[in-house]
């Protein structure tokens, strides 16, 4: 087995033997801190039978770690600069291969079925943050075979996938987040724990996708209901599905399914829960499909 090469001055060994330049537009910010890198294991709850997925191995820093707990651990990077550094860090580990590729053209369920054996996998990475929200959709909205994401983000895009209603951070991420999965905070990462600094706090966070996912008749329908109801934070619910909404619904029967629920005309789509969207897409739908 390959030594540990998550410290400040190996890192910088490695980059100056292979020549490799920082790509800021890959977002590369590479993690030096261990104890970073166990916790992230601890947090993902890593069994020697897991088939993990990380996006992004960099120099291998995590990769390293998850091989170690994992059984099998595909990793996913768009940097070919990349795939020297990782010969040589992961050299010893027969759990592990590195696909070259962008996570985003990538069919993420065949690759699962491919080097899964069989098991739904464990996402575990540290995101790069210019796609962390296109990401954690796509295996969202494409129910890929993953039973949870142990990621790191940026700690204000964590917040706002763990926000509660009613608070300033809660928003179309949230739903979408809190619909699918229990998310839960694990810690958060200084600037200083990483290779070059980021200018900004991040966070680890745990989402665990729901095994029996909230009900509603038609999902893309409810996501066009959050996404009116979010679109513009300062207007009532009532005038959002009113005038963004193009269900050919009066106001008043809209008001009435707001006040149906319990609702005050005057809500805003901020102080609904995920459940109660979930209630209103029904009853609008229901309310449209049998005019
Ligand atoms: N896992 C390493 C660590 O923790 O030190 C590196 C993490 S760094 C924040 C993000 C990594 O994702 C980089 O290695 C970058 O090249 C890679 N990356 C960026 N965009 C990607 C994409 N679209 N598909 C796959 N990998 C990508």
């Amino acid at each position: 087995m390959t030594d540990k090469i998550s410290t400040p001055l190996k890192t910088k060994e490695l980059i100056e033997k292979y020549g490799f330049y920082f790509k800021k537009n890959f977002g590369q910010n590479f993690l030096i801190d261990s104890n970073v890198l166990s916790n992230i294991v601890s947090a993902a709850e890593i069994q020697k039978d897991d088939f993990v997925l990380e996006i992004g191995p960099g120099i291998g820093s995590l990769t390293q770690y998850l091989a170690e707990s994992a059984g099998y651990v595909t990793a996913i990077e768009i940097d070919k600069n990349l795939i020297p550094i990782l010969s040589e860090t992961m050299n010893g580990y027969d759990n592990f291969e590195v696909i070259n590729e962008d996570v985003l053209k990538l069919d993420i369920n065949a690759l699962i079925a491919e080097n899964g054996n069989g098991k739904k996998a464990k996402l575990v990475a540290n995101l790069p943050y210019y796609i962390t929200t296109p990401i954690i959709m796509e295996i969202l909205e494409k129910h890929a075979d993953i039973k949870s994401m142990t990621v790191m983000v940026q700690k204000e895009v964590a917040l706002r996938m763990l926000a509660k209603p009613k608070s300033k951070d809660y928003g179309a991420l949230t739903a979408a987040v809190q619909f699918y999965c229990d998310a839960k905070l694990d810690f958060i990462v200084k600037p200083n724990c990483f290779m070059p600094r980021p200018k900004v706090d991040s966070a680890v966070i745990t989402l665990t996708i729901k095994d029996k996912p909230i009900s509603v008749k038609n999902q893309e329908f409810m996501f066009k209901i959050i996404k009116c109801a979010f679109g513009q934070r300062r207007k009532t619910l009532l005038n959002s599905l009113y005038n963004q909404g193009g269900f050919g619904l009066s106001k008043d029967e809209l008001a009435l399914i707001l006040k149906n629920m319990d609702l005050d005309s005057r809500v805003r789509g901020e102080e609904l829960s995920v459940e109660q969207f979930a209630y209103l897409s029904d009853s609008i739908y229901e309310k449209i499909n049998y005019k």
